[in-house]
């Protein structure tokens, strides 16, 4: 076997041993917890899909539009997007600049795919949501993971990102509302951002699929419509959280035509298409304006929730602490004033009291101290998951 295979193979096996680890604790937290127990973990809405987008489902089946569709994606659902993408980000892309795939998940790692090369490096913001690191290693690109600093409130910094900048850099992934801080980055951060991007020819991919879900004045702002960031990002998006949509696998990629037809082959060959039902259910959910009406509503509620949340952070302010979430539905809890580790909390709290969190080491090494605790689940959960919380702090302080 030649080096560059050997080295190949090697990494791949790394990875795949990282990501068991990752696997197995995810595995137990988000999808083996007993019945019984309240179940802090998810990623994703409460909320099932509106009645309107499950009809608009049925009539598609009903028609018999169940065969393959265009490896990009429907026409309509292309359309679709390119009106959202204008009305909602101040993004102009035309339909073929689009490419709809199986989730947006599924658009990042084609995109890293289509987009680097083997050696090449990716700034991920650290803590992030775990997958942008594994799916980077799994297209053999090294992840260089640059602070989000809970001092300076998660604002990414210029001197941080240029210091972690190397000949190699070819691309940076940011998030924003962000999994799991609820950090809603502001125009003037982006700008930042953009200068760091365009001074080192990095490509951005950003990943927002959160912006609807923001509390009290956060606005959410796309950095591709910042001036001359157009050419240089890639806009990912999908509509599993907005919409209620996780288990139809919408996710888009707004980028060049000659990336989007890259992308397009990559999808064609491993996963065809996304399903064709869903892309009509698609359709409906960014065409009918009810959706802001459902969007408000689960907005509400877990606006609610959230201030449940910080009263019970605020309560203990010698066991945890917490930066009130801009967007997003997590709580970033901090909760090393308790001289515990995020990873003992998280299996003690389970053993003990019941209840499942995320430790927040799984987003990166500045997650340690933390845990991240979804609050898309219903009042009473998080009200008592959070009471529980407070008491096993109290009794195992260190
Ligand atoms: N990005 C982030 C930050 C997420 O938290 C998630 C889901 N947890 C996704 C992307 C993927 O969503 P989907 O594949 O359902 O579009």
């Amino acid at each position: 076997m030649d080096r560059s295979k050997a080295g190949a193979v090697a990494s791949a096996l790394k990875v795949s041993e990282r990501g068991r680890q990752i696997d197995d604790e995810v595995f137990k937290l988000a999808l083996g917890l007993p019945p019984d127990s309240i179940k802090l973990t998810a990623g994703e809405p409460d909320f099932s899909t509106s009645d309107f987008v499950n009809q608009a489902a049925i009539q598609a089946m009903a028609k018999g539009l169940t065969h393959y569709t265009s490896s990009n994606g429907i026409p309509q659902l292309r359309e679709a997007i390119s009106r959202k993408l204008r009305e909602d980000n101040n993004l102009s892309y035309d339909p073929d600049e689009i490419v709809v795939s199986p989730g947006s998940s599924s658009s990042i790692f084609l995109l890293l795919f289509a987009l680097a090369d083997r050696g090449d490096e990716i700034l991920i913001p650290d803590p992030a949501w775990f997958h942008y690191a594994i799916l980077s290693e799994l297209a053999g690109l090294r992840p260089v993971r640059v602070p989000q600093r809970k001092e300076a409130g998660f604002r990414l910094s210029t001197d941080d990102m240029e210091r972690k900048v190397t000949r190699k850099t070819r691309l940076m992934i940011i998030n924003t509302p962000s999994n799991p801080t609820g950090h809603v980055m502001t125009r003037d951060e982006l700008e930042e951002i953009a200068g760091v991007a365009e001074r080192h020819n990095i490509t951005v991919i950003s990943d927002e699929i959160y912006e609807k879900i923001l509390y009290e004045n956060s606005r959410h702002v796309s950095i591709g419509s910042l001036p001359g960031m157009k050419e240089r990002t890639v806009t990912v998006n999908g509509l599993s959280k907005g919409y209620a949509m996780m288990g139809w696998r919408i996710g888009y990629s707004a980028s060049s035509s000659e990336l989007a037809e890259k992308m397009t082959s990559l999808l064609g060959y491993t996963l065809v298409c996304a399903g064709s039902v869903a892309q009509y259910a698609a359709v409906e959910a960014l065409t009918n304006p009810k959706s802001k009406d459902y969007v408000r509503k689960m907005v509400r509620t877990w606006s609610k929730r959230r201030e449940i949340v910080m009263k019970h952070v605020n309560e203990n302010p010698s066991l945890m602490s917490a930066v009130a979430p801009q967007g997003a539905f997590y709580g970033w809890i901090d909760v090393s004033p308790s001289g515990m580790t995020g990873g003992e909390v998280s299996s003690g709290l389970l053993k003990e009291y019941n209840v499942g969190v995320m430790p927040g080491h799984l987003f990166g090494e500045s997650g340690v101290g933390h845990i991240r605790i979804s609050f898309a689940t219903s009042d009473d959960a998080v009200d008592e998951g959070m009471k529980r919380l407070a008491k096993f702090l109290q009794k195992h302080r260190k």
